[in-house]
């Protein structure tokens, strides 16, 4: 099949700023390519190296067990998460901050390592004596209160998984994640703030719990003091059963691949998966890769602004962060709540050094406007992460311009709920950057870019991103689906790791992920990807936020749908629809040429941020959606856009 040869190949690298690879733990190019090397050449040696970071009750003598596709690390080593994560930072800097926690009213709470430690150790007693064993699956469903911390963290201490809901889910969305679970305690609060709004959360939870006969006991937060319906002799008050207990509880030691917790995908792609990671593998590799990707320090203030439902805040916000002993800020609201400017209002209280967020989050503040940063001392940053979606070249430009200004490194870091912690990214202080590209894997990843046939693409075709090695924080399982794990992951090109997205490599060797295979459009004969014409549409002024999916064309074979938000002061016209597409032709070429360009207020998105091209799909196609949309962060913007296909079509 002929392939397309993107633009975005030719972005220019941006080498890291001098200052900082003088600091960085891996300072050069050179040393990032000696130490990859190394981990390829033994990558048992590697990691038995590398697992020196953790605190072992019993040192492992085994490194890997690998009976495809199943990995056993570590495996006859004991260790406590919850020790790795508190203990050992309170015997050293008892007083060190944990965390800032700020909530969306405004509301602050600091908490030291002994207070977070204390906590977890209460709220430990109380899951055992609500009946909690080592090996139960306890259900958390909170808003992102340092109290959710605490309650995983207390999980892990006594060796029970955790399966955290987003708090913005659904009755029906969370009572089948618990059933999935077979969860006998839930933990939950009486409400949550959303943009000024109460979110009754435990409405929700009574809902869902009537659908779940295995439900026993609720341990219920008290944030917001709303009155809510109580069940007597199966809801508890946190602040009667936590706050009573007792702040000692010594962390009993478990074994390496002891189970941690459950997590469920976001569900871009179709119906969840509850992805099982174990202890000592996915903790390993979440804490070096924090000190590897962020070049964490002592002396950092760490925020990550991912909602700790996502795999993002469990790796990046929880237990990376807390396994390093850092400082971290964590933020209960929304970005434009009560003004735009919120995260940068945070940034300088805190003079956070190291901020990582999403691309979905980055566009956003690029269609606010760079007047918005202006009013805040930005100086503290130093380091600057994405995640989640491919970020368009555009966006790392302004992110890379306006937030860092051009002072800061951005990591933009490649992963997945599955994978446990990041594989391909930046180096800071090693990698120069390309706009939009995850640039290259990990020492002792060995990720590849290969056709369906297991061969290596050339430099500008489109293939497969798998990974050919097990690494240490690999999902061991889908929880109680294992054959769905072996045909969904390790069949598609046997033996591999198949990550379900597509990409190129280029001639630097840099692995540009393209988006979903799925997403992938072939006209006349050209693959595309979504990605590239969504980058084209966002470098357009007008344009703030773009998604592009193919509809079936009798003469070409699949034809460019383009669905699109407008930055602030540009009108949806007839006028703008044809500017819109010429400009796509111009930079790509007429291949790439929409057939459609559809305006919208808002892009349907998971409630992490990331376009459902899958339903945007269906709309092109079919004019309406009957896909699941439990994941959907607001219905409201597909039945909109659903409006105005029907519209255009009379
Ligand atoms: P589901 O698997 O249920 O559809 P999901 O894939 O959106 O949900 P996550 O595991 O949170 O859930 O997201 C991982 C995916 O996000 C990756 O497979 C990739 O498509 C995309 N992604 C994450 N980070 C990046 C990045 N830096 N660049 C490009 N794509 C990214
Ligand atoms: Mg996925």
């Amino acid at each position: 099949m002929a392939e397309f040869d993107p633009h975005i190949l030719e972005e220019k690298a941006v080498p890291p700023p001098e200052g900082f690879s003088r600091r960085a733990r891996v300072g050069s190019l050179a040393d990032y390519r000696k130490l990859y090397q190394r981990a390829s050449e033994d990558p048992e040696g590697f990691w038995s190296e590398q697992a020196e970071l953790l605190h072992w009750f019993k040192a492992p003598t085994q490194t890997l067990a690998w009976n495809p596709p199943h990995a056993r690390w570590f495996h006859d080593g004991t260790l406590n998460v919850s020790y790795n994560c508190l203990d050992r930072h309170v015997q050293l800097h008892p007083q060190r901050t944990a965390m800032h926690w700020e909530a969306e009213d405004g509301q602050r709470v600091t908490l030291s390592y002994t207070d977070l430690y204390e906590k977890t150790c209460r709220c430990a007693n109380a899951l055992k004596k609500l009946g909690v064993k080592s090996g139960d699956c306890v259900t958390i469903y909170m808003p992102l209160i340092p109290q959710l911390a605490v309650a995983m963290l207390a999980c892990a201490r006594i060796g029970a998984m955790h399966s955290v809901v987003f708090g913005g889910f659904s009755a029906p969305a969370l009572s089948d994640r618990m059933l999935d679970a077979k969860s006998r305690v839930l933990i939950t609060a009486d409400g949550g703030y959303r943009r000024g709004r109460i979110i009754p959360l435990k409405d929700t939870a009574d809902t869902a719990v009537g659908k779940c006969p295995q439900v026993e006991k609720v341990l219920v937060v008290r944030r917001t003091g709303e009155k809510i319906k109580w069940h007597e002799g199966r809801d508890v008050w946190w602040h009667e059963l936590v706050d009573a207990a007792s702040s000692l509880a010594p962390a009993e030691p478990f074994p390496a691949e002891h189970p941690f917790f459950v997590l469920y995908t976001s569900g871009t792609t179709g119906k969840p998966k509850g992805v099982l990671h174990t202890s000592a593998g996915y903790l390993l590799q979440t804490m070096w890769s924090t000190r590897l990707v962020f070049d964490l320090r002592e002396e950092d203030v760490y925020w990550c602004t991912a909602d700790i439902g996502w795999v993002t805040g469990h790796s990046y916000l929880v237990y990376g962060p807390l396994a390093c002993g850092a400082t971290l800020v964590m933020y209960e609201g929304a970005p434009d709540f009560p003004v735009k400017d919120r995260f940068w209002q945070i940034v300088d209280r805190y003079k956070v050094s190291i901020f990582y967020s999403s691309a979905t989050a980055v566009r956003a503040f690029m269609s606010w406007g760079r007047e918005l940063l202006e009013k805040h001392d930005l100086s503290s940053l130093r380091l600057l992460g994405t995640v989640g979606e491919p970020i368009n070249p555009a966006a790392w430009k302004w992110y890379h311009a306006i937030v860092g200004k051009g002072r800061c490194p951005i990591v933009d870091t490649w992963w997945q709920t599955e994978t446990g912690s990041i594989l391909i990214s930046p180096l800071p202080g090693a990698t120069p950057a390309k706009a939009g590209s995850a640039t290259l894997p990990l020492p002792g990843v060995a990720a590849r870019v290969l056709r369906m046939d297991g061969s290596e693409v050339v430099p500008g075709e489109t293939g497969y991103l798998v990974i050919e090695q097990p690494w240490p924080s690999m999902m061991r399982t889908i929880y109680g689906d294992d054959e769905r794990f072996k045909r969904d992951y390790w069949s598609r090109i046997p033996g591999k790791y198949f990550t379900g997205d597509a990409a190129q490599c280029d001639k630097d060797g840099y692995i540009w992920v393209l988006g979903r295979v799925d997403d992938v459009i072939k006209v006349a004969g050209h693959r595309l990807s979504s990605m590239e014409i969504e980058s084209a549409l966002v470098s357009h002024a007008a344009v703030a936020e773009a998604a592009v999916v193919a509809r079936p064309d009798e003469i070409k074979g699949e034809a460019i749908v383009v669905f699109c938000t407008l930055r602030m002061g540009f009108s949806a016209d007839e006028q703008l629809r044809a500017q819109i597409s010429d400009h796509v032709a111009n930079v790509i070429g007429t291949i790439a040429r929409p057939a459609e360009v559809r305006f919208a207020d808002l892009l349907p998105k998971t409630r992490s941020g990331k376009i459902m091209r899958r339903l945007l799909r269906e709309l092109a196609h079919k004019g309406s959606v009957s896909g699941d949309t439990t994941t959907l962060e607001d219905f409201s913007s597909i039945e909109k856009l659903a409006r105005e296909v029907g519209h255009d079509e009379e």
